[in-house]
């Protein structure tokens, strides 16, 4: 056989380890790597994802040459355990489980106790001395298999699992509510009852041969990556239809096996907040999905100790190893059999924005990993968890004392969030889509449930714990979540919940407003006001000491180090002194975008604007224009003041003119009196002004062509507030920014007439200021023609909104609903006004970069479209050689971690290109070297698609 397709592993070593996660998906890698490192894996081998690729190309079956090799790894399953798959008399049970590249939560299924039959569930009952135990194994299996083998699990929402309904038909027959209460014989009757449910409903015997239910399951794995469940996810998340999944098989132990046995998960920290303390959950004498399915609540890790001290110890043990080891905070999957601890998974563990700095940070302090693994361990969009707003205290304790604090559940994502209560994720998603703020309760959630809780503010379950289905994607998804909240009740048919609180009962119809707070686990009635987040109020508000702002300390000392790694410098859009302020906060190095026009929207400012377009000759125009020149001084001296020293980047005038003007008869009639012209010719130069496709229009540098008395009064504001700011013994840098230019010509005119005025207002006030003239570079003839350009400019900065626009021909403002379902339709990967599509955006930006440079080697480069604040986007930048990038001022700490990023991960690059450069080992001697290798492993961006910033901004 040409490649390897099947990876076994157990008795202390493994053929596969953690680096082939591609091949054998995250789960055999883990337990491919933990074997090998000695902790106790059940043994079993792992089918590789090329083998699922073979599969779909095989028409859906499994290829003929796999099998020889299935059956050869299982006689080695057999060797280390001493069972015999289809024994009669000491029958080897498997499991086949699922798993891809990268872990997708609950997406796909997983068959445990297969090989079970007639024969070998007498075999297990005799062996294990334990009848109960087998026969409760056994209808297990016969669920299993029937729903995801032999696709019976129901595929509606009001539909219910058949196994499910026969087996509550049990248990009131028994008169009992436990599963664990049934008898043998009642477990027996459910196998035969099973069986029948599947030859009723699937007109075939259920399969007695072990290996045929192997094969069939095996098939259903690979099956299940093409499952609707697992199409979302992807989706969401942004993974590649063809990576496909591997299929682990592998040895049964059983937490099912009575008091002394369990199952259960775990993070080696909290996973929310990040602290150091192990936090997971585990049930006794229970199997596989039980903790997950939240259908019993499950008991803390740390009332482990007090019945079972010893594998409380070996837990222990395994979790300080695994953390050693991997180097990171893991999820990690065990069960006890018999008191004997079996680990049956790892991998990196999920955590909110605001656990995942804290845990860097943390390890960085403890020197598990440097400063610069802290760096590339915090994924930059989760840093945004920390900037989100909290509920206001006083409000909440309002609410309190007001009684209206209706439950308290466990905080599985923190943050605040209100909405109005649906019970149904597809409401969730209809509500949302009507505009509607809603969070989604349930009793639990379940995978399918994933696009509505997209769609929510957050979520709210009765039942499950922290590592229940909800906890797990509200931290994914940065979502807020409140779990476990046992006070809450539903009637899912007549719509409400109902709340148990210490005054009685409490009911809540769908549509009522509620707030959760996912930091404190409180419910509460009613819309909350909200305030800003801790890292916001040290920063920005001021209200907060940093000495008691641990959350916000983390940040701070992350970006620290990740000032120091980065070679991009940022700077804000910001149009007001307050912005600067905010963005100096968040450590903007410089303005990158100034838009003038901004400022013409403020109190006052619009009337001497309109005056100024409407005006029929020169003369009426620099009347106009003399009104604004004073506001756009203060304005520009404002700015400059803010930003003491630093560059401030002010680009002339862009948007279309009659974007200012007003639309409604009011409006018209007030323009006409104040500039004393009959409304009708008022009307008439609105007319006049309408443009058929404005962002192709009258609009850019070909305004200030038109009309330069407004580049003029425009340039004249700028160097009037630098001279006066200079004259307070600031430091001022204006550099002025021509836009839309796409010839050199346009910015020579420009750049004259804007130098013309400079030296004017310097010899006027007798003082001059460093100034530069440069240009955007967003229309592709801009591009292209850059060494043109160049030669008349100081400055670049890519508008890469309008290059976006103008390189695909897309409208933004017109075809959001293409661009929707060309996204759903995976056309296009990503949203490129989100994400810089670096094939033909990118690529123009690379000829602009190489042919500007050329003309011109001390050219100064930046970009200040929307992607600027994007971590891919900001990769990409650095990757090109920008010298800075430009995003709106709470988007900074984003583009500051990218930046980072970007810079180590090339730096990784370059050292594995020349292993033997002495500096990779004069780092630290594992870890450094070690960090890079896995950063270079770092994917793009993901969620981006989601992340369809729909704002209509022009930049
Ligand atoms: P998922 O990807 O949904 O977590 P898993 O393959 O991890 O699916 O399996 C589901 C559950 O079954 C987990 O709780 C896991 O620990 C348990 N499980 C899987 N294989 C075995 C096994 N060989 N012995 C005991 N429990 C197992
Ligand atoms: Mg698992
Ligand atoms: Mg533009």
């Amino acid at each position: 056989m040409a490649t390897k397709r099947i990876y076994s592993f157990g008795g202390g070593k493994a053929e596969g380890n953690r680096g082939l996660k591609d091949l054998l998906g995250g789960k055999g890698a883990g337990v491919a790597e933990m074997s090998n490192i000695g902790l106790l894996v059940p043994p079993g081998f792992t089918i590789t994802t090329e083998v699922c690729t073979a599969f779909y190309e095989n028409g859906k079956k499994l290829p003929k040459d796999v099998l020889p090799g299935v059956e050869a790894a299982l006689r080695k399953v057999e060797a280390l355990t001493g069972k015999r798959f289809g024994s009669p008399d000491d029958p080897l049970l498997v499991s086949v489980r699922s798993g891809a590249r990268v872990s997708m939560p609950g997406m796909m299924d997983t068959v445990l106790n297969l090989g079970l039959n007639d024969r070998t569930v007498e075999a297990l009952a005799k062996r294990s001395q334990n009848e109960r135990f087998a026969w409760d194994s056994y209808r297990r299996f016969c669920a299993m298999f029937g729903d995801v083998v032999l696709s019976m699990k129901p595929e509606r929402k009001e539909d219910r699992d058949p196994f499910e309904i026969i087996l509550e038909r049990k248990k009131r027959a028994y008169g009992v509510k436990l599963d664990a209460e049934l008898p043998v014989v009642a477990l027996k009757e459910l196998v035969g009852e099973f069986k029948a449910e599947v030859k009723r409903r699937k007109g075939i015997d259920f399969p007695e041969d072990p290996m045929q239910q192997l094969v069939a399951a095996i098939e259903a794995v690979f099956r299940s990556w093409d499952n609707e469940r697992a199409i979302a996810y992807r989706k969401l998340n942004g993974i590649p239809a063809e990576w496909g999944t591997a299929v682990t098989v592998q040895a049964m132990v059983f937490g099912n096996m009575g008091e002394d046995s369990g199952t259960g998960v775990a993070f080696t920290r909290n996973p929310a907040d990040g602290r150091n303390e192990f936090y997971g959950e585990f049930l006794v004498n229970a199997q596989g999905e039980d903790v997950v399915a939240g259908i019993r609540t499950p008991q803390k890790i740390g009332e482990l100790a007090a019945r079972f001290p010893a594998i409380a110890h070996q837990l222990e043990d395994a979790r300080a190893r695994l953390e050693r080891h991997y180097r990171d905070m893991q999820d990690i999957e065990f069960t006890i059999e018999r008191g004997r601890l079996y680990l049956l998974q790892t991998r990196a563990g999920k955590r909110t924005g605001l656990a995942a700095v804290r845990i860097a940070v943390e390890m960085a302090e403890a020197k598990l990993i440097t400063r610069e693994e802290a760096v590339l361990r915090v994924d930059p969009a989760a840093l945004n968890h920390l900037l989100r707003p909290i509920f206001d205290d006083g409000a909440r304790h309002r609410a309190i004392e007001d009684g209206r604090l209706l439950a308290r559940g466990l905080p599985a994502g923190p943050g605040a969030a209100a909405g109005r209560v649906v019970f149904f994720a597809e409401d969730a998603e209809a509500w949302k889509a009507r505009g509607e703020q809603v969070v989604l309760a349930r009793h639990e959630t379940s995978p399918e449930d994933i696009r509505g809780m997209n769609a929510a503010q957050g979520f709210l379950t009765a039942f499950g714990g922290m590592t229940s289905h909800a906890a797990l994607v509200a931290r994914q998804m940065g979502k807020v979540a409140i779990v476990g909240c046992e006070a809450l009740s539903f009637d899912y048919d007549a719509r409400t919940m109902t709340v148990s609180t210490a005054r009685g009962p409490k009911v809540l119809r769908e549509g009522d407003w509620i707030s959760i707070d996912g930091t404190a686990g409180e419910v509460i009635e009613g819309s909350l006001a909200t305030t800003p987040s801790e890292v916001v109020q040290v920063l920005i508000e001021k209200t907060r000491d940093a000495a008691s702002a641990p959350v916000y300390q983390q940040f701070a000392k992350l970006l620290g180090w990740a000032d120091k790694a980065r070679r991009l410098k940022v700077r804000a859009n910001a149009d007001q002194p307050d912005q600067a302020t905010v963005a100096l906060a968040f450590g903007a190095q410089g303005i990158g975008l100034c838009r003038t026009e901004h400022m013409f929207f403020g109190e006052g400012k619009i009337g001497p604007m309109r005056e100024m377009i409407v005006a029929e000759t020169q003369a009426e125009r620099r009347a106009a224009l003399a009104k604004l020149l004073p506001i756009q001084r203060e304005d520009f001296a404002g700015l400059f003041r803010a930003m003491g020293g630093k560059p401030v980047t002010i680009r002339t005038i862009d948007p279309p003119l009659h974007e200012f003007l007003p639309q409604d008869p009011e409006g018209v009639a007030e323009l006409a009196r104040a500039t004393g012209k009959p409304e009708a010719n008022v009307r008439a130069r609105i007319e006049e002004l309408h443009e058929a496709n404005p962002m192709l229009g009258h609009r850019g540098c070909r305004l200030g062509i038109s009309y330069p008395e407004i580049t003029e009064m425009q340039a004249r504001a700028i160097f009037e507030a630098a001279c006066e700011v200079a004259a307070e013994g600031l430091d001022v840098r204006p550099e002025v920014m021509i836009p839309l230019v796409g010839e050199k010509k346009e910015l020579d005119h420009q750049g004259t007439v804007v130098r013309k005025v400079a030296e004017a207002v310097f010899a006027e006030r007798g003082r001059k200021v460093k100034y530069t003239v440069g240009t955007m570079i967003e229309v592709p003839r801009g591009a292209l023609c850059a060494g043109a350009i160049a030669e008349v400019a100081d400055f670049f900065s890519f508008g890469t909104n309008d290059l976006t626009q103008t390189t695909f021909g897309i409208s933004r403002d017109d075809v959001g609903t293409v661009l929707l379902s060309y996204l759903e339709n995976d056309i296009y990967e990503v949203d490129p006004f989100v994400t810089i599509d670096r094939d033909g955006v990118g690529e123009l930006m690379r000829i602009a970069v190489a042919r500007g440079r050329a003309a011109k080697p001390q050219l100064k480069l930046g970009i200040c479209g929307e992607h600027g604040g994007d971590p891919s986007s900001v990769e990409f930048c650095h990757q090109i050689g920008l010298d800075y990038v430009s995003c709106s001022p709470y988007r900074l700490p984003i583009a500051r971690l990218a930046a980072a990023q970007a810079a180590l991960r090339e730096l990784a690059l370059a050292r594995a290109e020349k292993p033997r450069k002495p500096a990779l080992k004069a780092a630290a001697p594992n870890g450094k070297a070690r960090a890079m290798n896995r950063a270079l492993a770092v994917p793009g961006v993901k969620g981006s698609r989601k992340k369809k910033a729909r704002a209509h901004a022009r930049a």
